[in-house]
C-alpha cells in the first residue's frame, strides 16, 4: 500500500508550520510548577508501562469505595504486586506496605495523590466552588464551558435531578459571568455577540430511556427536560451545548436537539451547539445533515459546532467486532486526523451557516484550522478552540496568548462522580495513538506537525 500526503497545498503546508511553531513556543514554561512536573511525570510512567498503566487504572476506580487508609494502602500493594518489572519508587512503597503504620502513610499518600490528580481535571464539587477557578481562567482570556459529572442516569428521578443540576449550574454561571470584567474577544465574533455563561450537557443524563435497542425513546424521553433548560439559557443568555457519546445514540441526540432548535419559541435563541465527531467513517454525512437543517431553520443564534475526533473509539471498536459488524471509526490514526482536517475546512467555510469550535489538543489538528482560518481572510475571534481542563491547559493558554479564542472544558462533581471521567482521560493521555503521549516522549516538533499520512 502506498502513502500520500493529505490533499494540502504546499502554502497552507508552510502556512501550518509557521502557526504551529510559534504556537508551540508560546506554551508555559514549568520550571516553577514542581507539582505539575511531578503529574507529567506520573503520566509519562504510566504511559511507557502497560502493566502499570493498568495496576492504576484499576485503583483509581477502586478508591472512591474505600472505607480507610488501611484499606486503600491494601489495594495499592494488591495492584501493584501485579507489576512486573517494578521501578525502585514502588518497591520502596511496596516496602511501607508491610507494617500497619507504613500502610497509613502509603494510603494517605495514594488517597491524596488521586485527590490531586482529580483537581487537576475537575475545578470544583459543584458551579459555585468551580466560580474561581473560572474567574481566574477568564481573566487569564480564556472562556469555559462546565460539565456537571454525575453517576449514570437509570431512573427517571435521577434524570430530573440531573435536569435541576442543570438548572441551578445555569442560574449560577450566568449570575457570576455578569460580573466578569470585559474581554471582547471572548465575547463577539463577526456574526454577533456571545453568551459568557456555557454549560456542557448529556442527553444519556436526561434520561434512563437513551439504550442502543431504542435510543428514539430516549430523545423523546429527555425532549421535556432539554427543552426547559433551553428555554431558562435564552432567559439567562446562557449558551447550551449538547455533548456526543457513543454511535448507538448519536442519531436521537442529534434529531433531538436539531427538532428542539427548529421550534419557534427557539428561533431567537438561546445559543446552542452540537458535537460533530471526526473518527467516524460516515461524518462527513453527519455534517451534510447538520448544515442541510441549519439552512432550513434560520436562528438569530447560528448553531455551534463543536469538531472532536470523539472520545469512544475503543468501545466502538470492540462493540463491533463482538457483534461482528464492520467498524464504524477509522483504524488508522492517520485517517482520523485528515479526516478532521476536511471537516476542519468544511465547517470555516459555511460560516455563517454555522460557528465552528475546534476542540483538539493536537497542536497540527489546531494549527491547520488556525492557518485555514487565516487563508479564508476571517478574523482569529472568527472560530473557537476548546481544550480539556487538565490535558489541554498548556495549548489552552498558548492559543489565549497568541490572540485566539479559546474556552476550556471544566468538569465539576465530587470525587467518586469524577473517577470515570479521571479514568477515561487518564487512558485517552497515556493511549499509544494519542499526540499528546507522542508530545510527552519527545517526538521531534516537525514530526508532529506533519500533514497526516493517508492510505491511498
Ligand atoms: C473541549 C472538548 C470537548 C470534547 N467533547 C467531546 C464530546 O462531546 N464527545 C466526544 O466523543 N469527545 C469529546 N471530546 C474528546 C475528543 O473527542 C478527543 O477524544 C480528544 O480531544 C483527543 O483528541 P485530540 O485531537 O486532542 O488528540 P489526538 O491525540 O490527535 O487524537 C486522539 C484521538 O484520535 C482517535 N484515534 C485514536 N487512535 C485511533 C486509531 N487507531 N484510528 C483512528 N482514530 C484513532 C480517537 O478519537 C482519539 O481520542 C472533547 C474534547 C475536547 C477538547
Amino acid at each position: 500500500m502506498s502513502d500520500r500526503r493529505a490533499d494540502a497545498p504546499a502554502e497552507l503546508e508552510a502556512e501550518i508550520g509557521q502557526v504551529g511553531r510559534a504556537l508551540h513556543d508560546a506554551f508555559p514554561s514549568h520550571r516553577g510548577h514542581p507539582l505539575k512536573a511531578l503529574d507529567d511525570r506520573a503520566m509519562d510512567l504510566a504511559a511507557q508501562d502497560d502493566e502499570l498503566r493498568a495496576a492504576l487504572f484499576r485503583f483509581v476506580d477502586v478508591v472512591p469505595a474505600c472505607r480507610s487508609l488501611d484499606d486503600l494502602a491494601s489495594h495499592l500493594t494488591g495492584f501493584l504486586d501485579e507489576v512486573g518489572e517494578r521501578p525502585p519508587s514502588l518497591r520502596a512503597a511496596m516496602r511501607m506496605g508491610d507494617t500497619k503504620a507504613g500502610r497509613a502513610a502509603l494510603g494517605a499518600a495514594g488517597a491524596a495523590g488521586v485527590r490531586h490528580m482529580a483537581h487537576r481535571f475537575i475545578v470544583g464539587e459543584d458551579p459555585q466552588a468551580a466560580l474561581p477557578v473560572l474567574c481566574r481562567l477568564w481573566r487569564d482570556g480564556i472562556a469555559a464551558s462546565v460539565d456537571l459529572l454525575g453517576e449514570a442516569t437509570v431512573t427517571a428521578a435521577e434524570a430530573d435531578r440531573y435536569a435541576a443540576r442543570c438548572a441551578d449550574a445555569l442560574t449560577t454561571l450566568a449570575a457570576a459571568h455578569e460580573r466578569f470584567g470585559d474581554n471582547p474577544l471572548l465575547e463577539r465574533d463577526a456574526i454577533g455577540p456571545l453568551p459568557r455563561a456555557n454549560l456542557s450537557v448529556k442527553v444519556s443524563a436526561l434520561t434512563p430511556l437513551l439504550r442502543p435497542q431504542a435510543p428514539e425513546r430516549g430523545g423523546q424521553d429527555a425532549a421535556p427536560r432539554l427543552r426547559a433548560l433551553l428555554r431558562q439559557a435564552h432567559e439567562l443568555d446562557a449558551h447550551l451545548h449538547i455533548d456526543m457519546e457513543s454511535l448507538d445514540s448519536r442519531e436521537a441526540v442529534l434529531e433531538l436537539v436539531l427538532d428542539l432548535l427548529a421550534e419557534p419559541e427557539f428561533a431567537a435563541g438561546p445559543s446552542s451547539g452540537v458535537v460533530l465527531q471526526a473518527y467516524l467513517r460516515d461524518s462527513q454525512a453527519t455534517l451534510d445533515t447538520i448544515l442541510q437543517r441549519a439552512e432550513q431553520t434560520p436562528r438569530a443564534q447560528p448553531l455551534v459546532v463543536r469538531l472532536v475526533k470523539g472520545a469512544y473509539w475503543d468501545h466502538e471498536v470492540v462493540e463491533a467486532r463482538q457483534h461482528g459488524w464492520s467498524v464504524p471509526v477509522f483504524e488508522r490514526k492517520a485517517d482520523c486526523d485528515a479526516n478532521f482536517e476536511a471537516l476542519t475546512a468544511r465547517l470555516l467555510e459555511a460560516r455563517p451557516l454555522v460557528r465552528v469550535a475546534i476542540a483538539s489538543h493536537n497542536l497540527r489538528s489546531v494549527a491547520h484550522a488556525i492557518a485555514r482560518n487565516r487563508m479564508l481572510g476571517a478574523g482569529s475571534g472568527d472560530v473557537e478552540f476548546q481544550v480539556l481542563r487538565g490535558l489541554g491547559d498548556d495549548l489552552g493558554h498558548a492559543l489565549a496568548a497568541s490572540g485566539l479564542r479559546v474556552r476550556s472544558y471544566c468538569p465539576v462533581g465530587d470525587l467518586v462522580a469524577g473517577m470515570a471521567y479521571l479514568v477515561r482521560r487518564l487512558l485517552e493521555n497515556t493511549a499509544n495513538d494519542s499526540f499528546l503521549a507522542d508530545q510527552a516522549h519527545g517526538v521531534p516538533l516537525e514530526q508532529l506537525l506533519a500533514a497526516p499520512e493517508t492510505a491511498a
